[in-house]
């Protein structure tokens, strides 16, 4: 079992290490600055800020992203998602705000990608185990059972009573595809609505949200892992108040018989969805649909995924092919990617 810690956050955080180091303090903003690095939503994340309230702000991130670990972790066992998963087979159970919202937009999610995306296939997800000391590789009759197909019609919202209630004993909801791009929304928006930031980077494991640009007005640049070499990026992409998001075989995943299982799972299959790329990249102003698409066109592999992406407005990615050929989507050039709010 393995898990590596992204090249992405290594290197966003040297970059951002060094320059402050050549640069100097230039400016008022460079000069108050905080950063934190923690385990949190099962994952290593960095948050970098700048501005006169840089430090509470970090404090108040890390405490945003417990709070949401606490509600969307399907793993632990006094998550709020936890003890739905237990009890909303046949049985309406009323949950709060944020899980509602969470579910309600993954579904949509797992709708518009046409079951590529299912936040269903929590059972499959954890007889693997991946990200856990229990991962193993499951045999054909423990999951067959468990194969439910489009299992995201087998969850009935009610919008009025803030319920959800499933409809297959066999499925269960599993937000490690969407809930720390979530997370990364909520959080930039507490920064900027609550603590007046307007210079920062959060990177939740390789689910990275900035806010504006650089302290000294230049775009962040993103550095895009080697899948065939983790510690070195494969290119760069420059954005500015947006969100980058990878989903790769390198991520977790482990090896029996010569044979790599990582954890991006084919819900037609239950197995790792091997369709020819190792790693995709989405770029968007939204961190959550980024997740979303990012786990999504892994399972649907280029083409299909190139061309919905291409279909989608403010939408581009970077597919990496098994070979390690880079692909990027049209709107992807040499300038910067930019959402101006
Ligand atoms: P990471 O967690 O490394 O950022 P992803 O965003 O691609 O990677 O999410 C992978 C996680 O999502 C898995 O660990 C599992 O919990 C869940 N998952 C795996 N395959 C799918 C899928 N096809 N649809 C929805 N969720 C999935
Ligand atoms: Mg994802």
């Amino acid at each position: 079992m393995s898990k590596r810690i992204p090249y992405i956050s290594i290197f966003l955080v040297l970059a951002a290490v060094c320059s402050v180091l050549f640069t100097g303090c230039s400016n008022s903003l460079q000069s108050q600055s905080a950063s934190r690095t923690e385990l949190v939503m099962n994952t290593v994340a960095t948050i970098t800020l700048y501005g006169e309230q840089a430090q509470e702000g970090v404090n108040a991130a890390f405490q945003k992203a417990k709070d949401l670990e606490n509600i969307l972790s399907s793993q632990n066992e006094k998550s709020e998602l936890y003890q739905v998963n237990q009890t909303a087979y046949d049985h309406a159970v009323e949950v709060s705000d944020t899980l509602f919202t969470v579910t309600q937009r993954s579904l949509q999610y797992c709708r518009e990608t046409d079951g590529a995306l299912d936040c269903t296939i929590g059972k499959i997800n954890d007889l693997w185990g991946f990200g856990t000391s229990n991962a193993r590789l499951p045999s054909e009759e423990e999951i067959t059972p468990l194969l439910v197909y489009k299992g995201y019609e087998q969850i009935e919202l009610n919008e009025e009573n803030q319920t959800i209630r499933f409809l297959n004993p066999n499925i269960q909801l599993d937000f490690g595809a969407t809930a720390k791009g979530f997370a990364a929304d909520e959080i930039k928006k507490m920064l900027v609505e609550e603590y007046g930031i307007t210079c920062g980077l959060i990177n939740l494991g390789g689910n990275i949200i900035t806010i504006g640009s650089k302290y000294d007005g230049q775009p962040w640049g993103i550095g895009i892992t080697d899948p065939n070499d983790t510690t070195k990026a494969i290119s760069t992409e420059y954005i500015t108040n947006a969100t980058a998001v990878t989903s790769g075989n390198y991520e977790r995943y482990f090896i029996q018989d010569g044979v790599r299982y990582h954890h991006i799972l084919d819900p037609k299959t239950g197995y790792p969805a091997n369709s020819g790329l190792c790693s995709t990249t989405i770029i968007t102003e939204n961190s959550m649909l980024a997740d979303a698409l990012s786990t999504a066109t892994y399972v649907m592999g280029l083409e299909k995924s190139y061309a919905y992406i291409e279909s989608l407005d403010h939408v581009e990615a970077i597919f990496i092919t098994d070979d390690g050929t880079v692909v990027k989507t049209s709107g992807i050039t040499d300038d910067t990617f930019e959402v101006v709010s």
